[in-house]
């Protein structure tokens, strides 16, 4: 189930109480008739439970971006009939989940099959025929509330954060999804993730961020009110932080390669690799791969790092 918090008084967070690590913050949006969830990835229990405590229905659900724990219960919404709208392209991975993977760097056959049997038999995900997809930017109307896609790209192409609050009212609450203010900070673990366009979300969330008038909110933790205001300076600094780590271990071996800096407690922390077994194992060092990846494309960018293409090592320059 999920405890309400509200945040405005047309916004509330239900913040998730489940068992399972696939989960994210939900926002129910109060629109008059019809109520509107926001990341609404609720099981159909906890639906009934929304629609018991508005008395009214549930009618749309806006998607922030396709990644298991935004997406594994949204099957339930879209049997009741309830509109799911996601940012292109994610509505297309939604529909197809092995575009998901491809994109996200699978690229042989039988690796993308292991992943979508755990995805599907152990974690409950679906494809969502039925999603329609929306440019991201775009602003939709509903009973005098608002709510604004505001397109955040890096951590997933189409990623987007939303604003939502009345027409009539400057309060509003500011969702940025997964853009890194909980305590784990940015994810970049696909191979479409693009540490670029992540810098430049991080800048564009901190420039649209009103703390005098907005609730701030990620899709994991908290949320930020005017007396604690959410700290995009931290998202940036733990970005930092790993491209230096991966920089002083180059320069500690001489040189590595991917699979070798992999696991070695550049990002995930070795105890919490170590409690995982199986396609779980597997999928965090395919996401550490894809992470360190990243950096050092950009370290390489910054003339900081130089790739041996004939032996594939990496190795720090001067
Ligand atoms: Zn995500």
């Amino acid at each position: 189930m999920f405890h309400a918090q509200p945040l405005t008084p047309w916004v509330t967070l239900l913040a998730v109480k489940r068992r399972e690590v696939w989960k994210c913050n939900v926002l129910a949006v109060d629109c008059g008739a019809e109520i509107v969830l926001i990341d609404g990835n609720l099981t159909a229990a906890e639906i009934d439970r929304v629609e018991a405590d508005y008395g009214r229905p549930v009618s749309t659900v806006f998607s922030t971006h396709t990644h298991l724990d935004h997406v594994n219960h949204l099957h339930a919404a879209a049997a009741r009939g309830i509109r799911i709208l996601s940012p292109a392209p994610e509505a297309a991975y939604l529909r197809d989940i092995d575009r998901l993977l491809v994109a996200g760097g699978m690229r042989t056959k039988s690796e993308r099959e292991e992943m979508k049997h755990f995805m599907g038999e152990v974690l409950g995900l679906k494809p969502v025929s039925a999603v329609e997809e929306f440019t991201p930017g775009a602003q939709f109307a509903i009973g005098g509330i608002t709510i604004r896609s505001v397109h955040l790209p890096g951590h997933a192409p189409g990623h987007c954060g939303y604003l939502a609050g009345a027409v009539s009212d400057v309060r509003q609450v500011f969702l940025v999804a997964d853009l890194g203010l909980d305590d784990f900070g940015a994810w970049y673990g696909f191979d479409y993730c693009d540490l670029a366009a992540y810098r430049e979300s991080i800048h564009r969330a901190e420039t649209l961020y009103d703390p005098e008038n907005h609730v701030l909110l990620g899709s994991h933790g908290r949320p930020h009110f005017p007396e604690n205001p959410g700290n995009f300076k931290a998202i940036r600094a733990g970005i930092d932080r790993t491209g230096e780590l991966i920089l002083a271990a180059l320069r500690e071996c001489g040189a590595a390669t991917v699979d070798e800096l992999a696991c070695s407690g550049l990002y995930y922390s070795p105890d919490a690799l170590g409690r995982l077994d199986g396609t779980m194992k597997k999928l965090y060092r395919y996401w550490e791969r894809c992470t360190i990846l990243h950096h050092l494309r950009e370290l390489e960018e910054r003339r900081l790092v130089r790739r041996d293409a004939a032996a594939d090592r990496w190795s720090a320059r001067g």
